[in-house]
Parts: C-alpha cells; sequence; structure tokens
C-alpha cells in the first residue's frame, strides 16, 4: 500500500506574517504522518522558520526549486546542501512554471533529482503535457519522454523513495481539472514507464499525485483511483481551511 502524499505548492505568493499565520493554525492540525504525508512547499526564505514551527508535527516543509551544485557561482540560487542544512524534507523539481519562464531542461533536472537524493531530500518530479500536445495525442509520449529523463541513472532503491506529479499545464491554475479517470490513466502509464526502467516492484512502490486545480470538491474522487496516489496543490493549499480539508479527505 502506498501512503497518500498531499503536497501544497504555495509558488511566489504569501508574505512572510501570512505564512507563519498559515503555519501556526495547521500545525497542531494536521492528521497523523502514518496515515498521510502532509507537505507545504513554501518560497525559500521562508523555509527555516517553517521548519521550526513545524519541527514535532506531522508537517514537514518543501523548496519549490534548487541548483544542483552544492554551493559555487550562482547568484540567487539556492543549494541542495543549504536546503538539508535546515532540514527540508522535500523539494518540487522541474514544475511546468520553472520549465516554461527559467527554461529549465529535462538534463539539468536530472542532476536535480541526483542532487536531492544525496542530501536525503525527497524530490517530487513534475511533468506534464500542454493543451496542443493534449489535443495532438501526444500526452504518453510527452509524458514518458519527461519521466524516463528525470530518472536516468539511480537503483531501484533510489526510485521507489521519489514522488512523481503529473500536472497537465492546461489544468494548473485554470480551474480545469482532468476527469479522474484520464488523470488515472495518465497516472498509470507514468507507472508502466517506471517499470519499463527499474521492474514492476519499483513502479508499485513510487508515488504519482496527480496536480491541477486540485480542490476539496474533487480531491476525493481523485484519490480514489488506483494510480492516484496523492496531489500537488496550488490555489486551495493556501488557504487554512482548504488545506486541512484536502488533508483530511485522504
Ligand atoms: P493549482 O496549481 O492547484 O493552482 O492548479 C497546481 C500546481 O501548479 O502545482
Amino acid at each position: 500500500m502506498r501512503k497518500p502524499i498531499i503536497a501544497g505548492n504555495w509558488k511566489m505568493y504569501k508574505t512572510f506574517d501570512e505564512a507563519v499565520e498559515f503555519a501556526e493554525a495547521v500545525r497542531e492540525k494536521i492528521p497523523s504522518e502514518d496515515k498521510v504525508d502532509s507537505v507545504i512547499c513554501a518560497p525559500a526564505l521562508y523555509l527555516p522558520t517553517l521548519v521550526d514551527i513545524a519541527i514535532e508535527t506531522d508537517l514537514a516543509i518543501g523548496a519549490q526549486n534548487m541548483h544542483f551544485e552544492n554551493e559555487g557561482a550562482f547568484t540567487g540560487e539556492i543549494s541542495p546542501a543549504q536546503l538539508s542544512a535546515i532540514n527540508v524534507d522535500y523539494v518540487i523539481l522541474g514544475h511546468s512554471e520553472r520549465r516554461e519562464y527559467f527554461n529549465e531542461t529535462d538534463e539539468a533536472i536530472n542532476k536535480k533529482v541526483k542532487a536531492a537524493l544525496s542530501h536525503g531530500i525527497v524530490p517530487i518530479i513534475c511533468c506534464g503535457e500542454t493543451l496542443e500536445e493534449r489535443e495532438a495525442g501526444q500526452t504518453e509520449a510527452k509524458v514518458s519522454s519527461q519521466v524516463k529523463a528525470a530518472l536516468e541513472g539511480f537503483t531501484d532503491e533510489e526510485v521507489k523513495h521519489m514522488v512523481i506529479a503529473y500536472e497537465p499545464i492546461w489544468a494548473i491554475g485554470t480551474g480545469k481539472t482532468a476527469t479522474a479517470d484520464d488523470a488515472n490513466s495518465v497516472c498509470g502509464k507514468i507507472r508502466e514507464t517506471v517499470g519499463g526502467l527499474y521492474g514492476s516492484d519499483t513502479a508499485e512502490s513510487i508515488r504519482i499525485q496527480y496536480g491541477g486545480s486540485v480542490k476539496p470538491e474533487n480531491i476525493e474522487e481523485l484519490l480514489s483511483k488506483e494510480h492516484i496516489d496523492g496531489a500537488l496543490v496550488g490555489g486551495a493549499s493556501l488557504n487554512v481551511d482548504s488545506y486541512l480539508a484536502l488533508l483530511n479527505s485522504v
């Protein structure tokens, strides 16, 4: 049985005070981590404070991006060593917004996945197709090529601990969700791709989230599907009640 994982992606939202207020409001109300992994991926600036607030609770804190080098002359960047030194547990890698606006390549994402694992940070690896690609029947090809590139060069054991987020780009922040059956079918293809690379045991262990306009009203149906093990949530993770409702829907 795969444990569900619900991760909020705050993107570039919330001031410092708002972030602290949110974390203090939810920290005692997070469901047990025996049941669900509950994560908030916050702007980097707030991570040390949020890690402190979340300590000894079932809330885990993640970053939204990082560089693959441990240190160096990379102005504006944050390294895996820096994140692990403040006990960040997760990092979102290869989000479509980073691929589109910051030119992140499959190759760089693969290096970041390696760097995350070598620092004990769980990578949440994003993949997904554009509307044009979906309409042209290229969804599977696109998603499986992104997954193959990101997962190149690991051991079975390493891959088992990764998280993949399937996020159709046309569903992000648009209010349009893939139907639960469509999302499940693509997540199933992702599992098949992982199985082709690392065997069925690994494919059965890796957790695959769906992301794209997930909210308390639609999460239950999504999570009821065989291949959907959780959600990566933007907009609906910004509000305390709605974030807790997402966690409690598991
Ligand atoms: P959304 O964003 O839930 O606001 O659609 C999801 C994401 O970008 O991870």
